[in-house]
C-alpha cells in the first residue's frame, strides 16, 4: 500500500493528462471502519472514518428499508480525515428528526454518502443488519412463512405455537381466499418488565402489537401456558393476512375496523366460541338494548376497555353471523370487492343484499331486539375517534394492532392477574388496517405494581455491535436489581 501511495499521484496526472478528466472523483474519498453498535430499545450508532485529499464537507448516512429510505446528515467540523458518528434514537415514535422505534425482525442496509471541497463524492459499500430485541437470546422456530421468537420457556411451547401459527395462516387465507404474504415474525416476551421496556409510548394495559407494516407481532404472554399465545398469534396472523391482503391503496383504508377486528376475534378462539370476558359486555349490551350502531365502528373502537370489549364481541358476532348466514363462499365475495377497493356498503349490498345498517339488523333481530331504522334522526351514532398518523413517508414506523386476549401483563415469576379491559388506541389510515388495539388489562397498575417490588428481575444491559456477516455480537452485562 506504501507503493500505491507515492505512485498514485503521477498516476493520477497521467491519467488526467491523458484524458482531462479528474480521476480523484473515483478514489479521492475512503471510508473505513464502518460500524454500527445496536443498544436496544434505545439506539443503534452508526458510525466511521472518512478521508480525502481535500476537506471533507458533507456526509450522509442512508439507510434502506424495504420501501423507504432515511438520510440522516452527520455533523462534524470540515477537515481531510472525520471522524462520523450518527445516533439514531429508537425510543419514540417520533420518526421526524433523528431515527425512531423499528421493531425487532426489520432488515435494511445502511451506506456512507460523502463529499469533499473539490466535489469528490463516494458512496460506502452497504452492510446488512437486521433489528433485534439483542438482550435476550431467543428460540426460533420457523418456515418460509412464519418465525416464531420466544424465551423462557422450552421446545415444546414454541413448537405449539408454530404448529398452530401454521395452521391458522392456511385458515384465514383460505376464509378470505387471500393469497400468501411474506414471512411474518413473532416475537413473544415472556417477562413483562423485558416487553414494556421494549417499545416507547407503551401503555399500560397494552398486551401486543402488530406492525403489518413490518410483519412483525410482538406479544406479552406467560411461559407457563401456550394457550393464551397461542389466540394472541391468531388474533395478530389474521390482522396480517388482511394486511397483506389488501395492498397498499384505498383498499386498506376503507377495510371496516369492526370487519378486521371481528375476522381476528372469530380467529383467535377454538371452535369460534369467544371467550368470557368478551361475551359478558355483549351479552350486558343486549340485555339493556344499548348495543352501538355497527356502523359507528367501522373507524375505530372506543377508548372506554368496557365498550372497547364490547365491540370487539360485537364485531366477532356480526363477522360470525355472516359465516352462518351466507357461507364462506359469500364472504370471500365480499373480501374480493375490498381487495378491489370496492367501498363497504356497496360490497355488503352486492353480495349479502343488504348493507352495513343491514346487517346490524339482521344481528339484532337474531338476539330478539327491534330492529332500528337508521334513516330516521336520533339514533345514536357516537363520533368516530380521532384518528392521527404518526408515520411520516419517509419512516417505517406504523401503528400496530394489539389483541383483546384477557392476558397479565405479568413478570415471568408473578402469577397472572385476572380481569382484563381493552384500550384501542388510535388508527393510521397511511399504515391501513386498524390501529393498535391494546390488550387492557382493568386494575392492572396497581397489580403489577406488586409484582414490580416482589419479583427480581435481571436487567440485561445490552450493546452489540453488527458483524460483517450481518449477525450481532453482543457486549452485555448482567446485573441483579
Ligand atoms: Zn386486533
Amino acid at each position: 500500500m506504501c507503493g500505491m501511495k507515492k505512485f498514485f499521484p503521477l498516476f493520477a496526472v497521467l491519467l488526467f493528462l491523458l484524458t482531462g478528466v479528474p480521476v480523484f472523483a473515483q478514489n479521492a474519498i475512503t471510508v473505513k471502519n464502518e460500524r454500527l453498535s445496536l443498544d436496544f430499545p434505545k439506539s443503534m450508532t452508526f458510525s466511521a472514518n472518512a478521508s480525502s485529499v481535500s476537506e471533507i464537507r458533507e456526509a450522509t448516512l442512508v439507510v434502506r428499508f424495504e420501501t423507504v429510505t432515511r438520510r440522516l446528515v452527520a455533523k462534524f467540523p470540515p477537515a481531510n480525515d472525520v471522524a462520523l458518528e450518527i445516533e439514531w434514537n429508537l425510543d419514540t415514535e417520533d420518526s421526524s428528526a433523528d431515527g425512531g422505534y423499528i421493531p425487532p425482525g426489520v432488515s435494511a442496509t445502511y451506506t456512507w454518502l460523502v463529499q469533499d471541497a473539490a466535489g469528490n463524492k463516494v458512496e460506502s459499500a452497504p452492510k446488512t443488519f437486521t433489528v433485534a430485541d439483542t438482550r435476550i437470546d431467543w428460540e426460533t422456530i420457523e418456515n418460509d412463512d412464519l418465525a416464531i421468537h420466544w424465551y423462557g420457556a422450552g421446545k415444546a411451547f414454541g413448537q405449539d405455537i408454530f404448529d398452530d401459527g401454521v395452521a391458522t395462516l392456511q385458515r384465514v387465507r383460505d376464509e378470505l381466499g387471500a393469497g400468501t404474504g411474506g414471512k411474518t415474525h413473532i416475537w413473544f416476551y415472556t417477562d413483562s418488565d423485558d416487553f414494556r421496556s421494549s417499545m416507547p409510548d407503551l401503555n399500560a394495559w397494552t398486551g401486543g402489537r402488530s406492525f403489518g407494516y413490518h410483519r412483525s407481532i410482538i406479544l406479552l404472554t406467560t411461559p407457563t401456558d401456550p394457550k393464551e399465545a397461542i389466540e394472541g398469534a391468531r388474533h395478530e396472523l389474521t390482522h396480517q393476512v388482511v394486511y397483506d391482503s389488501l395492498g397498499n391503496g384505498f383498499a386498506r383504508q376503507a377495510f371496516p375496523h369492526w370487519f378486521n377486528e371481528g375476522l381476528a376475534t372469530y380467529n383467535q378462539f377454538d371452535n369460534h366460541i369467544l371467550a368470557g370476558y368478551l361475551a359478558g359486555p355483549l351479552k350486558e349490551a343486549i340485555r339493556r338494548d344499548e348495543l352501538p350502531r355497527l356502523k359507528s365502528r367501522d373507524g375505530n373502537f372506543p377508548p372506554d376497555s368496557n365498550e372497547a370489549l364490547m365491540s370487539y364481541a360485537f364485531s366477532f358476532a356480526i363477522v360470525d353471523m355472516m359465516f352462518k348466514q351466507f357461507g364462506k363462499e359469500k364472504v370471500q365475495q365480499v373480501y374480493q370487492l375490498f381487495q378491489k377497493g370496492t367501498e363497504a356498503d356497496k360490497a355488503f349490498t352486492q353480495v349479502f343484499g343488504m348493507n352495513t345498517d343491514g346487517l346490524d339488523n339482521m344481528y339484532r333481530k337474531s338476539v330478539g331486539l327491534p330492529e332500528r331504522d337508521y334513516s330516521k334522526a336520533g339514533i345514536p351514532t357516537p363520533a368516530a375517534i380521532p384518528t392521527f398518523s404518526i408515520s411520516s413517508g419517509e419512516t417505517p414506523v406504523p401503528q400496530g394492532q394489539a389483541t383483546p386476549t384477557p392476558r397479565a401483563v405479568s413478570s415471568a415469576n408473578t402469577p397472572a392477574p385476572a380481569a382484563a379491559t381493552t384500550v384501542p388506541q388510535n388508527t393510521s389510515p397511511n399504515s391501513g388496517g386498524a390501529g393498535l388495539c391494546g390488550v387492557g388489562l382493568g386494575g392492572l397498575a396497581l397489580v403489577m405494581f406488586g409484582a414490580y417490588v416482589t419479583s427480581h428481575h435481571v436487567r440485561r444491559a445490552s450493546k452489540s455491535i453488527l458483524r460483517d456477516d450481518g449477525s450481532w455480537r453482543k457486549r452485555r452485562k448482567r446485573f441483579d436489581l
